[in-house]
């Protein structure tokens, strides 16, 4: 099989080609990073109105780089859940349009899911069930991949994903505001500024949720406490004419090492729990980690030192796929397509969904 994904719902419209054995035959990406960024957050109208001005030329691009022609593709995938309305409503229109068009059937998509799958495609010895940590702009959870269209939900965060919290902190510490941190994302100038702290523990946080006998997620505490501590730097230190602190470096490590004590702390609580409960074969332990934050090494090389202590193998696809993109679509499209499900001819009724559970979600009481 040959499927055309499609990918709308957030602020990058990306667009892919790929094959049964996962070979990209096209790809192309537009992101709106930089407009998003000057308006400090996306505003859902210009980001709709960035993907009606692209997805055609994004689609185009893709078809032409692929050589193949829409007579050898089976099916349009498209992303129609979760998401903003407005900008899936863009991706959604389109894939339905290019379905008519060729006579091809369409095939709706789950980010999450999608996000979760991609490392199958990257990594072709991964088997179902494995563990999944996805941590981006939008979520942060927890979960065993049954199957391609069967999760079970062991944890989320209960307020910001980590994404979020890095893109809120960044910006609170006006970091945009220093040339070299003017075009990265919040998550990118964090790590950027921690790298270069020369006291990580110069500041101390408390881990949030520790005594939870939960795999949920936090980041509001973590949030607060380093909000508390910017504002006592800033009154008791001369903050410099772009408004930042002196000692910025230094509390982007802190932040960071506490979001990544967090997040180590509440997957490990996941993986234990899946194992206990027979969810995970001993034989054959995997991790996958993705999402936008997952591109972060510091978190990464936490996480990584999880899974060798438990025995897990350690399994992040390149920042390119970790972040929005149209192959994971199209891949996901794959996964489904070689399982005869999710394959509609008839797909007028089919509506977008701001919010939306894993395929098949079970969420179970972890405690
Ligand atoms: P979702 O997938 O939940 O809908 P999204 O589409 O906004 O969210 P992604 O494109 O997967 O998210 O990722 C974007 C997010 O990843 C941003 O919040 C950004 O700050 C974060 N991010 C990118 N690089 C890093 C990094 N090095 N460290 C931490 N966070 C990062
Ligand atoms: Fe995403």
């Amino acid at each position: 099989g040959i499927i055309l994904g499609i990918e709308t719902s957030c602020d990058d419209t990306g667009c892919a080609i790929v094959d049964t054995n996962g070979n990209i035959l096209g790809e192309a990406l537009n992101s709106q990073h930089l407009i998003h960024l000057n308006n400090g957050g996306i505003i859902p109208p210009i980001a709709q109105d960035l993907h009606r001005q692209n997805i055609e030329n994004v689609v185009n691009e893709a078809y032409r780089q692929s050589g193949v022609s829409f007579k050898d593709i089976d099916a349009i995938a498209t992303t129609i859940k979760p998401g903003l309305p407005m900008s899936l409503h863009i991706g959604t229109k389109y894939g339905k349009h290019l379905c008519r068009l060729h006579n091809k059937p369409f095939m709706p998509i789950h980010h999450m899911e999608a996000h979760a799958l991609t490392a199958r495609m990257h990594d072709k010895s991964i088997e179902f069930p494995f563990m999944v940590l996805l941590i981006s702009g939008g979520h942060c959870l927890v979960a065993v991949a049954k199957d391609v269209d069967e999760f079970l939900l062991l944890g989320e965060s209960i307020d910001d994903a980590p994404g979020e919290a890095y893109d809120k902190m960044a910006r609170r510490m006006k970091l945009k505001n220093l040339p070299e941190y003017s075009t990265m994302s919040g998550g990118q100038a964090i790590e950027t500024a921690a790298r270069k702290s020369d006291n990580p523990l110069g500041f101390k946080f408390t881990t949030p949720m520790l005594f939870y006998k939960d795999c949920n997620f936090s980041m509001a505490g973590i949030k607060n406490q380093v909000f508390r501590h910017l504002v006592r730097e800033e009154k008791e230190n001369n903050v410099t004419a772009d408004g930042v602190i002196p000692k910025v470096n230094n509390l982007c490590a802190a932040f960071q090492l506490c979001v990544t004590r967090h997040l180590c702390h509440r997957l490990q609580r996941g993986m234990e729990y899946a194992e206990e409960k027979g969810y995970i074969p001993q034989e054959n332990k995997t991790l996958v980690v993705s999402g936008g934050a997952a591109c972060n090494n510091f978190i990464a090389e936490g996480v990584q030192m999880v899974c060798d202590t438990l025995g897990y193998k350690f399994v992040r696809p390149p920042p390119k796929l970790c972040t929005d993109n149209g192959v994971m679509i199209a891949w996901n499209g794959i996964e489904r397509w070689k399982r005869n499900i999710g394959i509609y001819k008839d797909f007028e009724h089919i509506e977008i969904e701001k919010s939306s559970p894993l395929g098949k979600r079970l969420i179970e009481d972890v405690a």
